[in-house]
């Protein structure tokens, strides 16, 4: 019962870095762990004749994955707040750029959701939301497969597992409007890609994607030096 009561504080106030565990007093992350973030300064691009720009504040590191697995796993809902302002920050040169703009979360598979008791990407969302003043339209996309984590397989995998997982609810939610799609992680890109998919049938005028961070080493990485529009 102590130990729950500590996970349960914990995931409240954390005491400690929840990378290295070392005593910070209430940060979610010390000193020496925020200086390892690696922050994103300009959107990556998804690959395919869209060419979908993906704005993060941060590229994927131990830290920022030690944080994800706090939120998505053991209850930190407190670090939504954070990282939901940061990818504020993140949108903000694209902001300008989007008319009439909504903000519509990757979805949860119900099961997951029953069995975690709440959404990641739907809290990001949220926050963004809050931040940005932009309209959340929480359910406008439908999660119909439950899909395997996407961090489980190989490359070759990936794609196939989330073909068809997604569908879009209510089109006239996006119909020519600018789609600011979050989720916390993109690493492939092939979850958003499809999310994208299923957004189209909707007709929205273009779709964003933000997230907390994305791999630099992955296709994504193709930055567009030559347009003003994303940096
Ligand atoms: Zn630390």
């Amino acid at each position: 019962m102590k130990g729950f009561c500590r996970f349960l504080l914990d995931s409240v106030f954390p005491r400690r870095c929840v990378s290295c565990g070392s005593f910070t007093g209430g940060s979610l992350v010390c000193g020496p762990c925020h200086g390892q973030l690696l922050p994103a300064d300009a959107a990556g691009l998804l690959p395919g004749p869209d060419a979908i720009p993906v704005y993060s504040p941060f590229f994927t590191c131990d830290v920022l994955l030690a944080v994800i697995r706090f939120l998505k796993f053991e209850g930190g809902t407190v670090a939504a707040g954070w990282l939901g302002l940061e990818m504020s920050c993140a949108l903000a040169a694209r902001r300008e750029e989007l008319d009439d703009p909504v903000i519509v979360p990757v979805p949860l598979h119900w099961t997951r959701l029953v069995r975690r008791g709440y959404d990641q990407a739907g809290l990001l969302a949220g926050e963004v939301s809050r931040h940005t003043g932009i309209t959340l339209r929480r359910g406008t996309l439908g999660r119909s497969k439950r899909t395997r984590a996407q961090s489980s397989l190989d490359r070759g995998s990936r794609s196939g597992n989330v073909t068809g997982a997604f569908r879009l609810r209510s089109a006239d939610r996006i119909g020519d409007r600018d789609v600011v799609l979050v989720d916390d992680l993109v690493t492939s890109g092939e979850t958003v890609l499809a999310c994208c998919r299923a957004l189209e049938a909707g007709g929205p005028s273009s779709v964003t994607v933000l997230c907390a961070g994305r791999r630099r080493t992955a296709k994504i990485k193709v930055e567009r030096p030559d347009s003003l529009m994303f940096e």
